[in-house]
């Protein structure tokens, strides 16, 4: 095998990219970003990588959401505090009820870069070059709009050191504490719809921190009930903004990719002779492949001799999309395939993008249901093959956005239009995704 290099991938074919008109403004930015401070640090990497290697073992659960695409006219500390919030909520029911840590990371600061299934859009006639996240060009149907500008990669790498950073001092200044994000979970059920079913396990939660309490374990003695840590992660898919990131760790001479803790690569760029898996070959993050319907035991086999040939538990999760429908009939293959060569992978399921449908409104949207029952596929099926259930990957905000169809407050095809706010694709919203981790939270109890 040649040699890897941050920009090894440059020489292979390459799919999802923009063209941009000048080579020479490209140069440019990529030279300024290679100058910036990295965004996160790469112990922090290994730290993460160390805890999904206890996700392999079923030790842990790993808890990854958030936008589909951030988007730079969206860009709020609201709307970070509010997803930040209700992550930490999910976790707390996860943790109490798998009995196992939960590890928590974002979908947030950096995740702009958006694969198409088509490279045009054609709207009444006209046809534009489609728009590929915020890091590239905008989402208004002009010729303008739709041009890619690499400056907008500045403007994703500024927006992200701030999202970062009001992230980290929500963790540790005292938002986090676990005292407070159950009493938001116990705020939650009490107003639901489904009142009965949610407030016992909110309820149980506050039962074991009074406990706690009278036994002298409190916020103020035990940084781990005030604290949290919560990792970042996006697709890298804009392999000029990935590479500018990407620097030599100098306790280890290893290469790390600071744009965030955690990459993946998506379902339309993970062929095994192109860019993207040669780029992520040589990056010592731990890192995530999607899996979608298609996906052959020879392929993926081939795919993880790439991306992992030394087996190391928590390198590589195997993110499973597969739609509820193909799930069960298309994992158990795989799932034996890996089971019987020892591979050591977290499985994580994202049970969003092979469920996504278009509304009789027009709306592109997922059912609360149709989630639900990949989630308890994915479950039941690697349970059946000896293999853990490790994780799982939502599209997901705080907002209370209608995007998504279902969930106990039965948001309907024609409720779509009153909040529908994604640059891209349907999320969950938070009392959509808390549901969701009462639910998840019963299958993890076993
Ligand atoms: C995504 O995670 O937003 C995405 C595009 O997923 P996939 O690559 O699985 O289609
Ligand atoms: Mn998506």
């Amino acid at each position: 095998m040649k040699p890897w290099s941050p920009d090894s991938w440059r020489s292979m074919p390459i799919h999802q990219q923009p063209t941009y008109p000048d080579a020479a403004a490209l140069a440019a930015v990529e030279a300024q970003l290679a100058k910036m401070p990295p965004l996160v640090f790469a112990q922090e990497a290994r730290d993460l990588q160390d805890q999904l290697a206890r996700a392999c073992e079923g030790e842990a659960f790993l808890l990854q959401g958030g936008d589909c695409a951030e988007s730079f006219a969206d860009f709020s500390a609201v709307s970070i505090r509010d997803t930040f919030k209700v992550l930490l909520q999910m976790a707390v029911v996860l943790t109490y009820s798998g009995r196992k840590p939960v590890i928590k990371v974002a979908r947030m600061a950096g995740q702009f870069a958006k694969p198409r299934s088509a490279d045009t859009e054609t709207i009444d006639g006209v046809t534009l070059p489609a728009y590929r996240g915020d890091i590239v060009n905008q989402l208004d149907f002009t010729e303008l709009a739709r041009v890619p500008d690499p400056t907008r990669m500045l403007q994703a790498y500024h927006q992200s050191t701030a999202t970062l950073n009001l992230v980290r001092a929500f963790a540790t200044g005292g938002l986090a504490d676990l005292h407070k994000v159950n009493q938001w979970n116990l705020d939650f059920a009490e107003a639901n719809p489904l009142r009965e079913r949610y407030l016992q396990v909110a309820e149980r939660i506050q039962d074991a921190l009074a406990f706690m309490a009278v036994c002298g374990v409190n916020s103020d003695n035990t940084p781990p009930l005030h604290a949290t840590h919560l990792y970042t992660s996006h697709e890298a898919l804009l392999l000029n903004y990935e590479q500018a990131l990407t620097r030599k760790d100098s306790l280890t001479g290893n290469w790390y990719n600071c744009s965030a803790h955690m990459l993946w690569i998506g379902e339309r760029t993970r062929q095994l002779d192109a860019a993207h898996v040669e780029f992520f070959r040589g990056i010592h993050n731990p890192i995530g492949v999607k899996v979608g319907p298609g996906m052959q035991g020879d392929e993926l086999i081939a795919l993880i001799d790439a991306l992992n040939p030394d087996n190391i538990p928590g390198r590589l999760t195997l993110i499973t999309r597969m739609g509820a429908n193909n799930l069960a009939e298309k994992l158990p293959a795989l799932a034996r395939r890996i089971n019987t060569e020892g591979r050591r992978v977290v499985w994580s399921s994202d049970p969003m993008h092979g469920n996504t449908v278009k509304a009789t409104s027009g709306y592109k949207t997922r059912s609360f249901d149709d989630i639900l029952t990949e989630i308890n596929s994915f479950f039941a099926v690697l349970r059946a093959e000896g293999q853990e259930p490790g994780g799982i990957h939502l599209e997901m905000t705080g907002q209370h956005v209608t995007e998504c169809t279902g969930g106990a407050y039965q948001i309907s095809d024609s409720d779509l239009a009153n909040c529908y706010r994604t640059q891209c694709d349907p999320r969950l919203n938070g009392d959509q995704v808390l549901e969701m981790a009462f639910c998840i939270a019963e299958r993890l109890r076993v």
